[in-house]
């Protein structure tokens, strides 16, 4: 039983009359109404998307876990990249350990290279493909095979800036710079929406020396043209699959052979199956290494790892080329060898040094509003609150400081968030909120996979 699109509540109805063995979910499958639960497995468990970033928060892991104390029943967590705490916790006798140490494909591990684009740099080569991408392309084209091309940008250019004074172009609603889009020749705020017409004069200094920086989807398929004019390319990404089955559509023609290059966001790493796809391309590795989060280094081996697997699941060999200016990353160079363990053991180390989980938890508290100053002192004042109890740190304006017109400080805590602690804390905040300033609202999150 299928319920991730449509007839939710049909399917709900059908479990409910028992007329259904097994129900297959995202994740609130875990909420179906099962009346005698036998096992839950929840494969691919490192995924961000298990945990719900929006009201009602919750970890759809967390809740299976109960369900499965409650139960009595066996709970299974499969990956090929288990998340930091989840392994901790199978090392640590929490969690049984079982490995699976054969490839289910024939032509076993692909073959994984780096490419120092320092180097590329050096020798004169300004194009977003390195010489041994470029080759490996040309060649897979020739054969017949396909290739997966993968950017973490979406747009044409990340960022618009004033040669002359430095200016950025931010948008003026969310403390983030606007990604400038070709298919509809404006500048977009990727946070609230916002869009601005492209300028030619910079608003600080009033030359005209606007250019724009940095690379994303659209731009690197308008290079695919130019340079590989003999393939097909399709991009798939947030602009390209909002329409209805937008992403089945492009899957499906990918699979079908019907196209050479598939190039795309996040979106394109996940668990596709295509067997003759001999060849993946990461054009910026390092995109996730400097988000400001304290599992960057995870995501990053996560994603290398996840995206080079897609090269070589049928019976021909795969090739996985990494394009990185940080080639020296402990989570690059264990992507490249494959070995998480080796990943794993320099990880947990700087975890359990900085404090980290799976050493504590991270509760992090926004208190946001129109008004700066009124959040300011709403935020120091739950501040007061809460220091004398927790391991908090001073509020301060949140990474991205301000988003859709609202103002936003943050309070970090780090915590072994149990029961107690929980309950303590709760207590906390809804004494904060009778006497709170109704011009603000106050969000708590518990280990958020977002942590601007
Ligand atoms: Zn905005
Ligand atoms: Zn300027």
């Amino acid at each position: 039983m299928d319920f991730r699109f449509g007839e939710r509540f049909d399917e709900w109805k059908k479990i409910q009359s028992k007329n259904c063995r097994i129900v297959i979910g995202a994740r609130s499958a875990v909420f179906a109404p099962l009346s005698n639960i036998g096992i839950i497995i929840i494969d691919e468990e490192h995924d961000d998307s298990y945990k719900s970033e929006t009201v009602p928060k919750y970890d759809a892991k967390e809740v299976a876990d109960y369900l499965a104390f409650q139960n009595d029943i066996p709970f299974v967590l499969g990956s090929a990249t288990p998340d930091i705490k989840t392994y901790y916790e199978a090392l640590n006798g929490k969690i049984q350990l079982l490995t699976l140490k054969e490839r289910v494909s024939k032509s076993g591990l692909p073959n994984i290279e780096i490419v120092d684009m320092r180097e590329e740099l050096a020798t004169g080569n300004k194009t977003v493909f390195s010489r041994k991408l470029y080759y490996a392309m040309k060649e897979a084209i020739k054969n017949k095979e396909q290739i997966m091309l993968f950017l973490n940008r979406r747009g044409y250019s990340t960022f618009v800036m004033c040669r002359d004074c430095g200016y950025v172009v931010k948008c003026e609603d969310c403390d983030v710079s606007m990604t400038y889009h070709m298919d509809e020749n404006r500048l977009i705020c990727h946070y609230c929406g916002r869009a601005k017409n492209v300028m030619t004069v910079c608003p600080a200094c009033g030359k005209k020396n606007i250019r724009y920086f940095g690379s994303g989807t659209q731009k690197i398929e308008m290079e695919i043209k130019k340079y590989f004019p003999e393939a097909s390319v399709v991009r798939m990404d947030v602009d390209t699959t909002r329409v209805k089955n937008g992403h089945e559509k492009i899957l499906s023609k990918f699979r079908d052979e019907k196209i050479d290059i598939l190039l795309g966001t996040q979106m394109i790493s996940k668990g596709h199956d295509f067997s003759n796809v001999t060849l993946v391309g990461i054009l910026a590795a390092d995109s996730s290494i400097n988000i400001g989060d304290y599992r960057a280094n995870e995501k990053t081996y996560e994603l290398l790892t996840q995206m080079s697997g897609r090269a070589g699941r049928g019976d021909k060999k795969g090739t996985a080329i990494i394009q990185t200016y940080m080639p020296d990353e402990f989570s690059i160079e264990a992507a490249k060898e494959q070995n998480y363990t080796k990943f794993y053991n320099t990880e947990i180390n700087l975890r359990e040094k900085l404090n980290y989980p799976p050493f504590c938890d991270i509760i992090i508290s926004v208190i946001s509003g129109k008004k700066e100053e009124i959040v300011k002192s709403e935020a120091n004042r739950l501040y007061e609150l809460l220091h004398t109890s927790f391991h908090a740190y001073m509020p301060v304006p949140a990474p991205i400081s301000k988003i859709n017109g609202e103002y936003r400080w943050r309070i970090l805590i780090k915590e072994i968030a149990n029961e107690e602690i929980l309950s303590e804390f709760y207590e906390k905040i809804s004494s904060f909120r009778k006497d709170q300033n109704s011009e603000i609202k106050v969000s708590v999150d518990v280990n958020p996979n977002n942590m601007l």
